[in-house]
Formats: structure tokens, sequence, C-alpha cells
């Protein structure tokens, strides 16, 4: 079983999810992690993107400079949607060998784009971290140390939060402490360990 953990930036799943790796020993499955090594120098679609974009996509290191390419693509939908088409089966790719090697009962693969970029077909459920808008602001500024303006751009072009809860089959509510969010994580990890013996 592979279950989806999607949400907003600074909504939590990282939080949920080192709960479920480290209270449970489920295999977790980061798509944004796999969506940087997918680009690594030596890795092709890196050669792809500089042959678009010019040598001055890359920092000294000849590692991709992230944040140039997000200003390329950011403003430019076809640009975008280019880079999409190129990197999403290669981060689809990464992700599938990565869940074939989990021995944990489920797998988790979190994801903030799991619905956008239909990842969410892999998984058999989706829990959405849930979190009202001005914390979900408050506790990304306070760990990235970014404007309020950059986070509300970024929230403003994920999904919005009915279109992401449409999708799921479980809600975390972060809306509390630590504390709160891990007894919710170890009663879904009861919850999917009694799926497992008994599906419904
Ligand atoms: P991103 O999509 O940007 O990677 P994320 O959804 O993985 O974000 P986290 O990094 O888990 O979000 O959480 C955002 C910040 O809020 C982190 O600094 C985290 O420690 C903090 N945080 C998360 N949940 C809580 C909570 N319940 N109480 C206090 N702080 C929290």
């Amino acid at each position: 079983m592979i279950i989806g953990l999607t949400g907003g930036i600074g909504s939590g799943k990282t939080a949920a999810a080192n709960r479920f790796a480290a209270a449970h020993g489920i295999h977790v499955v980061d798509a944004d992690q796999k969506s940087r090594v997918v680009v690594e120098p030596g890795r092709p679609a890196l050669t792809h993107i500089v042959d678009r974009f010019g040598e001055a996509i890359l920092l000294k290191d000849g590692s991709l400079n992230r944040s140039a390419l997000r200003e390329k693509v950011f403003a430019a939908p076809q640009e975008r949607q280019w880079l999409e088409e190129l990197l999403h089966p290669l981060i689809r790719d990464e992700i599938i060998s990565d869940l074939q090697s989990a021995n944990s009962p489920y797998a988790l693969l979190v994801s903030p784009l799991l619905v956008e970029s239909g990842q969410n077909n892999l998984t058999s459920r989706v829990i959405v971290v849930d979190v009202p808008e001005a914390m979900q602001l408050a506790r990304t500024v306070e760990r990235d140390a970014v404007p309020e303006a950059q986070v509300r751009a970024i929230m403003q072009a994920q999904a919005q939060r009915e279109e992401r809860m449409r999708h799921a089959h479980d809600v975390l509510t972060n809306d509390g402490d630590l504390a709160a969010l891990h007894a919710q994580v170890d009663a879904l990890h009861k919850r999917y360990l009694e799926l497992l013996e008994r599906p419904q």
C-alpha cells in the first residue's frame, strides 16, 4: 500500500512524515528530493535544461541554479510546461524505484504537488496536511527567513486548500503543537495497519 502525503508549503508534511518514519518505521519517499536528484550534474535532464536556457542557468560548480530556473519559468507558462514535461516522468521513475525498495507494511510518498503532478495515481490513499493559511504563512516565514510576499506567491501557485482537500482520504489538521500532530499520525498508522489486515 502506498499512501500519498501532501499539503501546501510549510503545512507540516515533513514533520508528519518524520513521525511516520521515526515512530513507526515507515519507508518515506520524498518527491522534492527526487526532483533535485534528476537534475544533478551528469544527469541528462541537466543537459537539456542548459541547451534550452544557456550556461547561465548553472552555478559556478556546474550544478543547477534552481532559483534562476524558477525565475525563468515562473512567469512563462510555456517554459514551465516544457520543464514539467521533461522532469515529471524522470521524477516519477525515481519515485517508483525507491518505493519498490520499501519493506515497511506500507510506504509514504510525500509530495507538495501530489495531485497537480498526477503522482497520486501511484497511491491508494491520500493524506492532506491541512493548516489555516495564516499559520502556514507564519511557520514558513519563520523556517525559511524569507519575505511574506514570497511565501504568498508560492501559496498562490500551489493548489488551493479546498482543491487539495477534495482528494483527501485522510486529513491531518496541523493547527496545534507537534505533539498533537504526532498523536494524529499515530492514530492514522494504527488505522492503516488495520486496513492492511482487513481491506475494506
Ligand atoms: P515544505 O513544503 O515547504 O517542505 P512542509 O509541509 O514539509 O513544508 P514542515 O517543514 O514540516 O512543512 O513544517 C514547516 C515549519 O513549521 C517547520 O519549521 C516545522 O518545524 C514547523 N511546524 C510544523 N508543524 C508544526 C507544529 N504542529 N507546531 C509547531 N511548528 C510546526
